[in-house]
């Protein structure tokens, strides 16, 4: 998919992400790069590794949690990420590449316009498989912590049902 390119290209652009592929390994560089894309809306990841994995890599089961560890000891060295206040979780460092990301934005009357634009424009159907069964999901092409300008361009959306929309994160599906 075209997507994962832009996710790469840009990030592979902040040199702590190239610190990390350099000092802890690809994994490391590869594990962060998805966690962008898999965060929740509020921008937190899971604090447990197993967890972690399986929601932005389910793919990589041939990983340990020690490897997801030493991954994210790594990331929170280079002030990439932080762990939140009750331990449970993690985001993204201030200065990080998700700065941006602004929950109120996200439910603010922008988005529920721009969502609703998106299913109208493709007669309520999802643009992968046609099929009209809600729930239906506002997805952005580009995504929405890595390209603030495009958030609220129709053109940046396509409607997806639950089930594609999975496959779109890779979030497994099918
Ligand atoms: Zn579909």
């Amino acid at each position: 998919m075209a997507r994962r390119r832009y996710v790469s290209t840009t990030i592979s652009q902040d040199t702590r992400v190239n610190k990390l592929a350099m000092q802890y390994g690809d994994f490391a560089a590869l594990l962060y790069t998805w966690m962008i894309p898999h965060a929740a809306d509020d921008a937190t990841l899971p604090g447990d590794p197993e967890e972690l994995l399986y929601q932005v890599l389910p793919g990589r089961r041939d990983k340990t949690e020690d490897d997801v560890r030493s991954a994210l000891d790594g990331m929170a060295a280079l002030g990439l990420i932080v762990g939140t206040d009750d331990g449970t979780t993690y985001t993204f460092a201030p200065g990080t590449i998700l700065e941006n990301t602004n929950q109120a934005e996200r439910r603010g009357p922008e988005y529920r316009q721009w969502r609703a634009a998106v299913l109208e424009r493709d007669n309520h159907q999802c643009d992968a498989c046609g099929s009209a069964e809600p729930p239906l999901f506002a997805h952005h092409i580009k995504p929405w912590a890595m390209y603030p300008d495009l958030r609220f361009d129709v053109s940046n959306g396509v409607t997806l049902c639950k089930e594609c929309h999975s496959a779109a994160h890779g979030w497994g599906g099918r």
